[in-house]
């Protein structure tokens, strides 16, 4: 029973360092660039709200606070991170207070090799790039606002940056939004799109613990197989594809010309 309960507890990932005991999760400003279509950001309402910048102070103060008794750090959830112009100096704070694991959430647009630079000082342990939609076209209607070969340009420009510095981190993770509208391309986004971008590892879910509760709908069925076939053998270390969901009515698909 005992332990039974202790691996639930523990499925996510290893038991954290004495003393760390929380984890931490923070946005640093209400902006994105890009205004997706199954995202808060392509309403007009949210886009009227004034912006906003967690000011350097008050993250300093959080980071002092909560950095050492953190075991996990997402330094960006909801909200686009590059665009608090500051945010690569901040990271400093990460490798100060040695957090085990930290996150990054992106949509890729607002990498720089100066961001990249201070991510791999930093030592943050994962950089998330949301791409959706395998082909060009489907990207850039479903992301509006961004390019589909300068995100892939970027991402490129951060495993060529780790490889000359000798870099494991950030490891590379790629959030794929599936719906009726992509599931079509996904294939070839594997197939073409990243191909010589880092290894892949799809990760399904988390333990596939999600997946009974996602099995409707056949297009979830096919990326499963999708994904299922194309995984390794050995466990490749750079680069995974996390698949998540999306309503079908937020992102329909583009209309012929
Ligand atoms: S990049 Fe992310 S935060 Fe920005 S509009 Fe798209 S989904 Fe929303």
């Amino acid at each position: 029973m005992v332990t039974a309960l202790r691996d639930r507890v523990l499925w996510l990932r290893y038991l954290p360092p004495e003393g760390r005991f929380l984890n931490v999760y923070m946005d640093q400003n209400n902006k994105c660039n890009l205004r997706c279509r199954m995202c808060g950001f392509s309403d007009p309402r949210v886009a009227a709200l004034a912006k906003y910048d967690l000011p350097r102070e008050l993250y300093d103060s959080i980071a002092r606070q909560l950095f050492p008794r953190a075991a996990y750090l997402a330094l960006s959830l909801m909200t686009e991170p590059f665009m608090t112009r500051d945010f690569p100096d901040r990271l400093a704070a990460v490798r100060e207070h040695e957090v085990p694991f930290s996150d990054i959430i992106t949509n890729g647009t607002l990498l720089t090799a100066r961001a990249i630079e201070k991510m791999i000082d930093a030592r943050i342990n994962r950089l998330t790039v949301s791409i959706d939609g395998g082909t060009k076209e489907l990207y850039e209607h479903i992301r509006r606002g961004a390019r589909f070969e300068n995100v892939v340009r970027n991402i490129f420009l951060l495993q060529s940056m780790k490889r000359e510095r000798g870099a494991t981190l950030p490891r590379l993770r790629i959030n794929h939004v599936l719906c009726d509208a992509n599931i079509h391309a996904f294939d070839d986004f594997l197939a073409q799109r990243i191909k010589g971008l880092a290894p892949v590892q799809p990760q399904l879910d988390n333990n596939g613990r999600a997946l009974a509760k996602l099995s409707e709908g056949n297009w979830w069925l096919r990326a499963i197989a999708t994904l299922a076939a194309r995984r390794p053998g050995p466990p490749a270390s750079s680069c995974l594809i996390h698949v998540k969901t999306s309503p079908t009515s937020a992102v329909l698909p583009p209309t012929s010309p």
